[in-house]
């Protein structure tokens, strides 16, 4: 098993990785915590200062769960829905932004209703949208590298966006369509009650954490999400890992970060 996974890190482009102490500015809310980062899941750890254990002021994804499900305040109105199948329903019918116009499919997500993880991209592409699957093309086959490499497979994590439609044209995200599909995500992490959650990529990670700061700053911490404080982790965008392989070192210790969570 330790061979497969040195060659699927090769295959990666990941051949050694060095953990070093980030280089952090702590905010007043911030409680520093040492923690141990394995250097292969499952067994052998190795100590280092490495994560923040951040509690996070309320934001709106804190909100009471009684509330969750109705309450949008500038985005769109999901109806009560006691499980995923309910929801993906509701946003394959969504009109609520102008992204519907553009779509070929909406893409929700897909996953077991009971992962332990759930792993956050941005918004779909072209083939996502032409699939209505996430993480398809180049950059699923390098997510799903990552994911065999922890010795986990991708259909055991539940795999969605920020967004449940795509851009036209890729183009960034614009604040207004996030704010209008953000309650779709919020009712998924309530359903899914995930033991790790994983943000790929800056619009996910500002978007979930309600922050400005560049995705460099954000990862090589653990945040607390949500009134149920599931553990999160913040890392690049397996399409940016396209563009800069010479991160991808970066993102497998930000991943053993994650994995660790599961064993706490
Ligand atoms: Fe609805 Fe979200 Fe699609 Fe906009 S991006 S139409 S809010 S499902």
């Amino acid at each position: 098993m330790v061979s497969q996974r040195h060659a699927i890190l090769k295959e990666m482009g990941i051949t050694q990785w060095v953990l070093r102490e980030p280089v952090v500015t702590l905010p007043s809310e911030t409680v520093m915590t040492e923690t141990a980062i394995p250097d292969k899941p499952p067994a052998q750890s190795t100590t280092a200062k490495i994560a923040l254990d951040v509690s996070l002021k309320p934001a709106p994804q804190t909100r009471d769960k009684a509330d969750s499900h109705t309450k949008a305040d500038t985005g769109v109105r999901v109806e009560p829905a006691s499980n995923l199948a309910e929801l993906r329903a509701q946003v394959a019918a969504c009109t609520a932004c102008e992204l519907a116009q553009s779509r070929t499919h909406t893409v929700f997500g897909e996953g077991p209703d009971q992962a332990d993880w759930l792993l956050v991209g941005e918004a779909p592409g072209q083939q996502e949208d032409r699939q209505g699957k996430p993480f398809v093309g180049r950059a699923g086959q390098l997510l799903s590298q990552m994911i065999r490499a922890l010795d986990h497979s991708r259909e055991q994590m539940f795999i969605a966006n920020t967004l449940k439609c795509r851009p036209p044209n890729n183009r960034d995200p614009m604040p207004e369509e996030l704010q209008a599909c953000e309650p779709f995500l919020l009712k998924q992490i309530e359903l899914l009650q995930p033991k790790v959650m994983l943000a790929l990529g800056r619009f996910s990670a500002q978007a979930l954490l309600k922050s400005e700061e560049p995705l460099g700053r954000l990862r090589g911490k653990v945040y607390h999400y949500g009134p149920d404080k599931i553990p999160l982790i913040v890392t690049y965008h397996p399409a940016y890992l396209l563009r800069k392989p010479a991160d991808k070192a970066k993102v497998w210790t930000d991943l053993l970060l994650a994995y660790q969570q599961l064993e706490e």
